[in-house]
């Protein structure tokens, strides 16, 4: 049997084993999330020489939440390096969920980027002079991730900026504190406009997949982000990318992710591959239930955690047969 098709079997094992499992409930405190449909699972991989692996609703799309928030940490060092991006957000767990209103007390900074606070701050810091041209700077990288052209969906954008009261209260925050500028609603808008990317597991898998291929979407060959800055951004999600979830998540499955209120779940293994999910039902800490348990059944069976003592750089080249 081909390599191709013994990881296509394994995924479409772990898709039959938790197809059914019907716990947690769909996000609702955006109403339009609430639409989601709660059966739909999807599980892609891709690895970074290009290979296509997937079982179930993998082209469905969803939006993509805070999935956006490791990619925008990512544009904004690009674009502002370290120092200056790290003036806007730390890079501590915070330990409390994805919308807590608190900031480093010494600091004020956010603790990290992959809550909303520091997502807005970073949001704040890559918008750009018009609010059209900040969100296409951001679409355009991300279709270039995904490998296929992406758009926002207008109906979740309203949704969040009906409903995002918090978010404001969050920003506002920060501006008293010197944290973002003046321009609270064009952040926002940055933000919002973000979360509310329309994506598929397939693509999910796709922009996990370039961030292990040291920033080269592994498929179109083309450059999208800069590999200097990508350890940054696995390091943050390693210890980060699960709310309140991310210490329990880094010791059972041990590998950079993030999740987002919209079902969607990505992984990255360092150099080889890119996982997502897609079921939307989430736990009370607001993580898919069978993302996370499709996950930590992929990352065991195929000896992923990144401190596997069998992962020789790692276990999964066995599957590759290299
Ligand atoms: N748009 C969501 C919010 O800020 C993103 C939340 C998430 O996926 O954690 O409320």
């Amino acid at each position: 049997m081909s390599t191709h098709s013994h990881i296509q079997e394994i995924i479409q094992d772990v898709y039959e084993k938790y197809k059914d499992i019907d716990e947690g409930e769909v996000a609702t405190y955006i109403p339009e999330l609430a639409k989601a449909n709660p059966d739909h699972f999807g599980i892609a991989m891709v690895t970074v020489d290009g290979q296509v692996c997937s079982a179930g609703d993998c082209e469905q799309e969803f939006t993509i939440q805070s999935i956006c928030k490791p990619f925008a940490f990512q544009m904004a060092l690009e674009e502002f390096g370290r120092d200056r991006t790290l003036e806007h957000v730390g890079v501590e767990p915070s330990g409390d969920a994805f919308n807590s209103i608190e900031l480093e007390p010494k600091t004020m900074r956010p603790y990290n980027a992959m809550i909303n606070a520091g997502a807005i701050a970073i949001a704040s810091l890559i918008k750009k002079d018009t609010r059209e041209s900040g969100v296409e700077e951001f679409v355009d990288k991300m279709a270039r991730a995904a490998g296929r052209p992406l758009r926002i969906d207008e109906f979740v954008y309203a949704s969040e900026d009906a409903t995002g009261n918090r978010n404001r209260a969050i920003a506002y925050l920060m501006l008293n504190c010197g944290i973002i500028d003046a321009e609270v609603e064009h952040s926002l808008h940055q933000y919002f406009s973000q979360c509310s990317l329309l994506v598929t597991a397939q693509d999910l898998a796709m922009m996990a997949a370039t961030l292990a291929n040291m920033g080269m979407n592994p498929v179109t060959q083309e450059r999208v982000f800069d590999f200097n800055y990508i350890k940054d951004t696995l390091t943050v999600m390693f210890t980060c990318g699960l709310y309140d979830h991310a210490g329990e998540w880094a010791y059972r499955v041990g590998l950079p992710a993030k999740s987002g209120v919209g079902g969607g779940l990505i992984a990255v293994v360092n150099r080889q591959l890119g996982i997502a999910v897609y079921s939307p039902r989430l736990d009370a800490k607001g993580n898919s239930v069978r993302g996370i348990l499709a996950c930590k059944e992929l990352a065991s069976h195929l000896g992923l955690h990144a401190f596997e003592f069998t992962n020789v750089g790692s276990s999964f080249m066995q599957w590759l047969g290299t």
